[in-house]
């Protein structure tokens, strides 16, 4: 495997892409835990992503795209893989059409935000305050207050796992709660086009400002997480309330913490491994079904 790793390295620096050997996921997640990545390859255009990708896949080596890391728990033993970082072209975002954004896999949902709201274009206010990336975003159907990303994609553009570009339109997506094909299929999202609806700067900006006040209100953002870490299992059913309600607020065990402020939330309170984070995930799943009932699915996603 450590032969195809290097097969691989070796490939991206001919192509010219910044390679970091043992490279500390810890720094890339927002939980900020997890071991180092065999490798992490920056790679800022589609042609060198796609080789890069087709050569893993062929040669076997384990690999997967980091977006901002937000909603990721990585492994203290490290990932014994590829790690890919999305830079250069994926970050470009421009308009299309008069109501059509393009946008690149790697760029922030803050950066697309604002971009939009500058260009008096609305449908992205409820992205603003998710600290991922526009792949991220498409790949987990991210949501909140109300909007989703499927409410606003028209079509994504993928490399799959040899290696080949495509496309495709929204209605073959498969969006669905925290979910998009992406989930399933393995390929690499490259970018995503939105389509928006016309409104006043002012306006989309206030309804930003509003749902950004929200989360600082009832987040803790001042501690590293992942966010919800738990699927809501039904739709009037809220984790926060049902984690609560087991008198579970504030347990912790090791470094991590169920939120004191929001207890659909884990935090890092104190260099937290992610043997911590799993053991009080557990933890809190094993009360949720003795007390309630209820099974709790994780969100976060476990490498
Ligand atoms: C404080 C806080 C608040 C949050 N609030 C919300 C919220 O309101 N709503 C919500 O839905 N989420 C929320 N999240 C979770 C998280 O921000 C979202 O799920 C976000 O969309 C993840 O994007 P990311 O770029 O960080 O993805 P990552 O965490 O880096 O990756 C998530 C998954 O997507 C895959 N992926 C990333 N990019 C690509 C790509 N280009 N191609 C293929 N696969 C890719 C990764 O391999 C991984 O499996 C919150 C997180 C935090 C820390």
């Amino acid at each position: 495997m450590e032969k195809n790793i290097n097969i691989v390295i070796d490939k991206a620096k001919e192509l010219g892409c910044e390679v970091l050997i043992n490279e500390p996921l810890s720094r890339y997640t927002t939980f900020r835990v997890g071991g180092a990545a065999a490798a992490l390859i920056k790679t800022e255009t589609t042609e060198s992503l796609s080789i890069l990708f087709a050569l893993c896949n062929k040669l076997d080596v384990r690999n997967f795209v980091i977006g901002n890391g937000s909603n990721l728990l990585v492994n203290d033993n490290g990932y014994d893989g590829i790690v890919f970082k999305l830079e250069g072209e994926f970050t470009n975002i421009y308009i299309d059409d008069e109501n059509i954004i393009r946008c690149g896999a790697g760029a922030t949902l803050a950066k697309l935000c604002k971009f939009a709201a500058e260009h008096n274009l609305s449908g992205l206010e409820f992205a603003w305050g998710i600290p991922g990336t526009v792949g991220g975003a498409a790949f987990m159907n991210a949501g909140a207050y109300g909007g989703e990303m499927k409410d606003v994609v028209a079509s994504s553009s993928y490399i799959d796992k040899d290696g080949n570009p495509g496309t495709i339109d929204a209605g073959e997506l498969d969006f669905s709660y925290r979910h998009s094909v992406y989930s399933d299929n393995g390929f690499i999202i490259t970018g995503v086009t939105f389509k928006l609806t016309h409104d006043n700067a002012v306006e989309i900006n206030h309804r930003m400002d509003d749902f950004l006040s929200r989360r600082k209100e009832k987040q803790p953002l001042n501690y590293p997480s992942a966010g919800s870490v738990f699927k809501r299992p039904g739709k009037e059913i809220y984790v926060g309330k049902l984690v609560q309600d087991c008198g579970l607020k504030g347990k912790q065990i090791g470094g991590a913490q169920v939120s004191e402020k929001h207890a659909g939330f884990i935090i890092n309170k104190s260099n937290a491994t992610c043997a911590d984070v799993c053991s009080l995930i557990e933890y809190v799943q094993n009360v949720v079904l003795e007390e309630k009932g209820v099974k709790l699915e994780c969100e976060i996603r476990r490498i």
